[in-house]
């Protein structure tokens, strides 16, 4: 029978939300100053729309602004340049995301790199990441999606440091900076890819596996060491047809077979995928701080 413990995202989630809502308004009563967050969307991807609209959602539900500008498809980037540029000058602005995947006749080093260093909530500048990786730098901002998988682990007062922590995936925007996250707090980590032969001799020595691929059940419970914590980031849609959207979503790790294995593992949805917007209203209130010294 199961004996995982279930890492709740969602519930974190939401208690992040209370506390970000409570100092939202601390700050409000002390020095006027509400965070404010612009959103940039290009073109009509269904998938970055509802991104966008939910953390607009969430924005509001903790009293930050949010600012959103829609260009269409067919953009130039010198227009999407122009309004990272307004926005770096803007001192309502706090917080400056440009949903990605962008259209492919635009450079996303170019837009990337645009974005103010100060406002960089989503952790993507390369001074960030650069400074996340070297001995002694601190980055202004951690990648959203990699901190929540951290912010879990510390909520559930499970010990990284010391421990084996294997990241499946490698990508800029998690694997790598999951790695790095791990590696700064004392884990010994190794690093699975689409090229690693015999993954599962490596996730079998894992105490931590952070799973961020995008494969389907992928990750089998013979792959895990009995004991270990899964943290799933993978969301993939699968056909279901009981499912009125005639698909619903699992992670990258075989869930009920983890679950035999694992001491704890989040489940897909509701593990790593609220974390993410928690972090980046987190890091947009942190960064109105900093603007402000306010403590
Ligand atoms: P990418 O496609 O950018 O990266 C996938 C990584 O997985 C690559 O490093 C790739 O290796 C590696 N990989 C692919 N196939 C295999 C394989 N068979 N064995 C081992 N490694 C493999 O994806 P992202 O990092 O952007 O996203 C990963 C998953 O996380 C997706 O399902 C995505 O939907 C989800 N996600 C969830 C978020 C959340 O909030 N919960 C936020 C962001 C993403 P290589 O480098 O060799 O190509």
């Amino acid at each position: 029978e199961a004996s995982a413990k279930i890492i709740d995202g969602k519930a974190v989630a939401k208690q992040i939300r209370d506390e970000i809502t409570a100092e939202v308004s601390r700050m409000k009563d002390a020095i006027g100053v509400v965070p404010g967050l612009a959103v940039i969307l290009v073109g009509d991807r269904k998938d970055s729309a509802t991104y966008v609209r939910n953390k607009k959602k969430a924005c509001d539900s903790v009293g930050i602004n949010s600012f959103e500008v829609h260009l269409p498809e067919d953009s130039s980037e010198h227009e999407v340049l122009k309004f990272i540029s307004g926005f770096n000058d803007d001192p309502s602005i706090h917080g400056i995301l440009v949903q990605l995947p962008l259209p492919s006749h635009m450079n996303e080093q170019n837009v990337l790199n645009a974005v103010s260093l100060e406002k960089d909530v989503d952790g993507f500048h390369p001074l960030n990441i650069g400074r996340l990786a070297m001995r002694g730098r601190e980055p202004l901002f951690v990648p959203c999606t990699p901190k929540g998988c951290i912010e879990l682990l510390h909520r559930y007062d499970i010990d990284i440091k010391g421990k084996k922590a294997v990241v499946i995936g490698r990508s800029n925007i998690v694997g790598m900076p999951a790695a790095l996250l791990l590696q700064r707090e004392d884990a010994t980590i190794s690093i699975v890819h689409s090229r690693t032969k015999n993954p599962e001799k490596i996730t079998k020595q894992a105490d931590i596996i952070i799973s961020a691929v995008g494969q389907p059940n992928m990750v089998r419970g013979s792959w895990i060491k009995p004991g270990a914590v899964i943290i799933d980031v993978g969301i993939n849609p699968v056909e279901d047809a009981k499912s009125p959207r005639g698909y619903r979503l699992v992670g990258d790790v075989c869930y009920e077979e983890a679950c035999q294995v694992a001491s704890a593992i989040t489940p897909v949805p509701g593990g790593v995928g609220p974390m993410t917007i928690a972090m980046l209203l987190s890091n947009t209130v942190s960064s109105a701080k900093r603007a402000h010294n306010f403590q």
